[in-house]
């Protein structure tokens, strides 16, 4: 891992221009929650990172649903920034949950829809997070939507003129 420290924000507006053809070509909506907490400085290994928020973006616009949404929110925790990836699609069901982040792992009932995947982007996001010692969480209700909820380690500036004078 190659560590960095560097504002998540410019990552996540990045990822998001990236991705806006295809958001537009499915008729989704990115919106970027940034307002309370730019900005977000990290120490991560940036490539490995911005290959986490394709996937999970990825993902969102493929089994999201027409004229929906995608949010992306941060939120700061005591060491740790929080990122969410909110989609208002199709959802999954609880007893697919504890398998969705094994290789090759596909809902069979989501195949049909658009085009296909290999099953592998998960499964790297969670080998990337995992590799930087963070973890990765999933929310999802059928028919409502999905959220996939990581952390990431924050790097503040270290305090200046700490201590006696
Ligand atoms: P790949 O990412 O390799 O192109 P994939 O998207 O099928 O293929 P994963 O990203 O690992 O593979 O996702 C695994 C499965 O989890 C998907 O096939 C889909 O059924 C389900 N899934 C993933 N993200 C979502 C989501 N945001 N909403 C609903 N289902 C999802
Ligand atoms: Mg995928």
């Amino acid at each position: 891992i190659n560590y960095q420290r560097f504002d998540f924000v410019p990552l996540v507006k990045e990822v998001m221009e990236i991705l806006e053809d295809k958001a537009l070509t499915n008729k989704t909506k990115l919106i970027f929650k940034d307002k309370y907490t730019a900005p977000t400085m990290v120490y991560a290994d940036r490539e490995k990172i911005r290959q986490v928020m394709m996937n999970l973006i990825q993902n969102s616009i493929k089994y999201g649903r027409e004229n929906g949404s995608t949010s992306i929110k941060t939120f700061e925790l005591h060491d740790q920034y929080l990122i969410e990836v909110t989609d208002d699609g199709m959802g999954i069901e609880e007893k697919h949950l504890p398998r969705l982040f094994e290789r090759f792992y596909r809902i069979d009932s989501h195949r049909s829809r658009k085009e296909g995947g290999t099953g592998l982007g998960l499964a790297i996001v969670k080998h990337i997070l995992e590799a930087h010692q963070q973890t990765i969480s999933v929310r999802s209700t059928p028919n409502i939507g999905t959220t996939f909820a990581f952390t990431l380690q924050k790097n503040n500036e270290p305090l200046l003129n700490y201590g006696k004078k």
